[in-house]
């Protein structure tokens, strides 16, 4: 018996592919012992840069406003009713070398909001970083829900972020230069969440002012952009969190095999509030573990 021959204008299989050709123009190639390096990439520069958090005196938004300040950003700890933890982020943040203050404003409340920015530019000089990031969740079943609940939660997570976003937009515009928007958004832009009908509604919508409000703020050099976070380890969980069995079936659930640390959001958020995020406008990074593709029942 004759095995046939194997055709020469074909790449054998059995032969590992031959490496492509190194591209002369590049400085480096990982393939090449003299040049193994690629070229270093600066790291997320935020040097001087004024970051306005909201709800940043616990959990996600502490996470960002120190995260922030590590790479440079001077920044106002906006909070509600903790201000001795809103003292101690101010705190840490001064301890870095950079300027901050705290300020206690209800986000759902305009002339709360107004007095925040106000302060925020006499103190700090200017604004170039807005993270909407103070939210509340409530549980009822849907038939159930209050109109007060649903107020709350539409007022703090969209209203709230509306006027903040709105107000942030003016001062970029009128101070000339851009600036970034990032709105804490969830999972629950997209994911449905039985038991928590006002919350899944507020995020969606924030989905919508996210991508509307970023087409009209482009032309002015600001971009707008959603970061949706899954299973975080924070307070707003905290009785899952206390709850062993419910946290390893939370566990279960994430393809990556456990919850999120408010870090790893707040390094994304570190990153599109850089140069870096420069073309990234009008939609959402999801950070999740893979949960949105695996999820059953939250
Ligand atoms: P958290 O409870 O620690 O933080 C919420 C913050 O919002 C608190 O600092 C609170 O004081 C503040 N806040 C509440 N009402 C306010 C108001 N009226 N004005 C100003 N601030 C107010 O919980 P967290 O998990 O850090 O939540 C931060 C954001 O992350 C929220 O928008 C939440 O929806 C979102 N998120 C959290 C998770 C998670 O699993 N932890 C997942 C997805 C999205």
């Amino acid at each position: 018996m004759s095995l046939p021959l194997p055709d020469a204008s074909q790449p054998d299989a059995s032969q590992p592919a031959a490496r492509p050709p190194a591209d002369p123009t590049l400085p480096w190639d990982p393939a090449d012992p003299d040049r193994p390096a690629p070229p270093e990439q600066p790291p997320v520069d935020l040097a001087d840069r004024v970051a306005l958090v909201t709800g940043a005196s616990s959990g996600i938004g502490r996470a960002i406003a120190l995260e922030l300040a590590r790479h440079g950003a001077h920044v106002c700890v906006n909070y509600h009713a903790e201000t001795d933890e809103a003292d101690d982020v101010v705190a840490e943040i001064r301890a870095l070398g950079r300027k901050a203050l705290a300020f206690g404003a209800d986000v759902s409340r305009p002339d709360q909001v107004a007095a925040m920015f106000a302060a925020t530019v006499t103190t700090l000089g200017r604004l170039d970083i807005l993270v909407n990031n103070a939210g509340v969740e409530k549980r009822a079943a849907f038939t159930e829900i209050s109109e007060a609940d649903w107020d709350l939660v539409l007022g703090i997570n969209l209203k709230g972020a509306f006027l903040c976003a709105q107000g942030a937009a003016r001062r970029m515009i009128s101070q000339g230069g851009g600036g970034r928007i990032i709105n804490v958004s969830s999972v629950h832009e997209e994911l449905p969440f039985p038991g928590l009908a006002p919350y899944a509604a507020s995020k969606g919508g924030l989905r919508m002012l996210c991508r509307t409000a970023a087409l009209e703020l482009a032309p002015h050099g600001i971009t707008m952009v959603n970061v949706g976070p899954g299973a975080i380890a924070t307070p707003i969980n905290r009785q899952t969190l206390a709850d062993p069995a419910r946290i390893e079936a939370l566990d279960r659930q994430v393809p990556v095999g456990r919850v999120g640390d408010p870090d790893e959001v707040a390094r994304l958020v570190a990153w599109l509030a850089s140069d870096k995020g420069s073309y990234v406008t009008a939609t959402t990074f999801f950070i999740d573990g893979g949960l949105m593709h695996q999820a059953t029942n939250l």
